[in-house]
């Protein structure tokens, strides 16, 4: 498992007992009615304390995340971000089916702009407004972060609203990247690997392993 790092430690169990969000607190609660097996609860971030590459997704998948309690766990969307990190050296397995997957991140971590596994994957400007003050926490306890991969322009959205950006300024583009601010971390964006995205075509998995690949090199990890 991965390498234990108190502080987020300390962090990820305040996240997973959050109710802030009152509409996402009655959907998990409701949801931990009918799948008293499923986690249920929102999903802190998962990964490398010393990571220089952060990874963020959007939302727990409900039979994803939300079922296993790991981020990208049990889903389409995860099945492409591990085989990808370990084709590229980054992940310890090529899959995550549950939280006892015995899988180590090399100089990677990942989360989500929002924690809570939303009704039909859209949390509302609120939550996100809200949740984004467990990502401030959590970039702060990850000194070596060079690169934000942001996945998705809510993703993205959600990290220039941290730095207090506007976001007219720098417009979602699969691979482009920005400096934000002018310093570290650089945000780069793909789209995210969704089964919407990725079995329409949208994106491609050469596509999705480039743009993995240039953040990683982007962030020094010379892959
Ligand atoms: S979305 Fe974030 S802030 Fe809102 S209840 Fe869930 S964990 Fe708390």
């Amino acid at each position: 498992m991965q390498e234990e790092h108190p502080p987020l430690r300390a962090l990820a169990e305040e996240i997973a007992g959050c109710a802030r969000c009152p509409r996402l607190a009655a959907y998990l609660a409701e949801g931990r009615q009918r799948h008293p097996d499923y986690w249920g609860h929102p999903v802190p971030g998962y990964g490398d304390p010393g990571a220089r590459l952060v990874i963020l997704g959007l939302a727990p998948g409900f039979h994803g995340a939300n079922r296993h309690g790991r981020v990208f766990c049990g889903d389409d969307s995860g099945r492409w971000l591990w085989s990808a990190l370990h084709e590229l050296g980054l992940c310890s397995h090529p899959r995550a089916a549950d939280w006892y997957s015995p899988l180590v991140l090399r100089g990677v971590y990942v989360s989500n702009a929002v924690r809570c596994a939303p009704p039909q994957n859209r949390p509302v400007a609120a939550e996100l407004a809200a949740c984004r003050a467990f990502l401030r926490r959590e970039l702060s306890l990850l000194p070596e972060a060079r690169v934000v991969l942001a996945l998705g322009h809510l993703a993205h959205n959600t990290f220039l609203r941290l730095r207090g950006q506007r976001l007219s300024g720098f417009a979602f583009r699969h691979g482009a990247a920005h400096e934000v601010d002018g310093g570290p971390p650089l945000m780069v964006d793909s789209y995210h690997p969704s089964r919407q995205n990725t079995h329409t075509g949208r994106l491609t998995w050469e596509m999705w392993l480039s743009a993995l690949r240039a953040a990683a090199q982007a962030a020094g990890m010379g892959h």
